[in-house]
């Protein structure tokens, strides 16, 4: 099925979109979800920051939006999507390692608040999706999934959790980080992900509110299990 038939599907398949701020357990959530219920998984953040990776090995100026715009269309990015294994590539190379670096992290939303940059991903990312539809359906997670690229998901979650909880939580998996660093860099990223014009960090129409902070990941994995079941059969 090609990305521009995406809404006329007649498939049982569930998309699962799991929005929400940086560091509040999407991934996690997302992961554990997918392998729970034997769907594909796509973390569309990955993307993003492959895309960023690409335009400062390039030496793009990643402030310079235009500049940013001009090189749009000559990465080629590539998610694997196994929960269990999820992979990245960029131009035919692993760049899992080099996308979670501080250097990325600080470079991220600025890339991503390029219009090109969004068309260009939102292409790949409807595509994958239409392909998981050929199955038992996919969990995706990012800031825009119920707003933009797949309004229609049967299932939107829009996940947070307290400033402190994330940057905890992020230092930890980091190994051993500065707490207020990671705090003063996820809540950066924040601040531009829901201002900037294009497809910002919001609520969808529809998603359930989670907030993550009292609970442990395999609460909140129980939980979002539960409304895919119920969606799935309601449907
Ligand atoms: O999810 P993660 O924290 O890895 O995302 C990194 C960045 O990618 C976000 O801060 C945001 O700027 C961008 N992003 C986005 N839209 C998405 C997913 C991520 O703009 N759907």
């Amino acid at each position: 099925m090609s990305s521009a038939d995406h809404r006329t599907t007649t498939s049982s398949a569930v998309v699962v979109a799991v929005d929400g701020t940086s560091g509040s357990g999407k991934s996690s959530t997302s992961r554990g979800v997918a392998a729970r219920l034997g769907l594909r998984y796509l973390d569309t953040g990955a993307m993003y920051r492959a895309m960023t990776w690409w335009m400062l090995e390039h030496a793009v100026d990643v402030h310079d939006a235009s500049a940013v715009a001009a090189h749009a269309g000559e990465p080629k990015v590539v998610s694997g999507t196994d929960p269990e294994h999820p992979t990245i590539t960029l131009d035919g190379v692993d760049v899992s390692a080099e996308i979670r670096t501080e250097v990325v992290n600080a470079s991220v939303s600025p890339v991503s608040a390029v219009p090109a940059i969004r068309a260009r991903l939102l292409e790949v990312q409807r595509a994958t999706i239409a392909e998981a539809l050929d199955g038992p359906g996919i969990v995706v997670e990012g800031r825009d999934i119920g707003s933009v690229v797949w309004p229609e998901a049967q299932v939107k979650l829009y996940v947070t959790a307290d400033p402190e909880a994330r940057a905890a939580r992020r230092a930890l998996e980091e190994g051993g980080s500065d707490a207020d660093q990671v705090k003063a860099s996820l809540e950066a990223r924040d601040q531009i992900d829901s201002t900037r014009t294009a497809s910002p960090l919001m609520m969808a129409e529809g998603a359930v509110h989670l907030d993550t902070t009292p609970y442990t990941l395999d609460e909140v994995i129980d939980r979002v299990v539960a409304l895919v079941e119920s969606a799935k059969a309601g449907t």
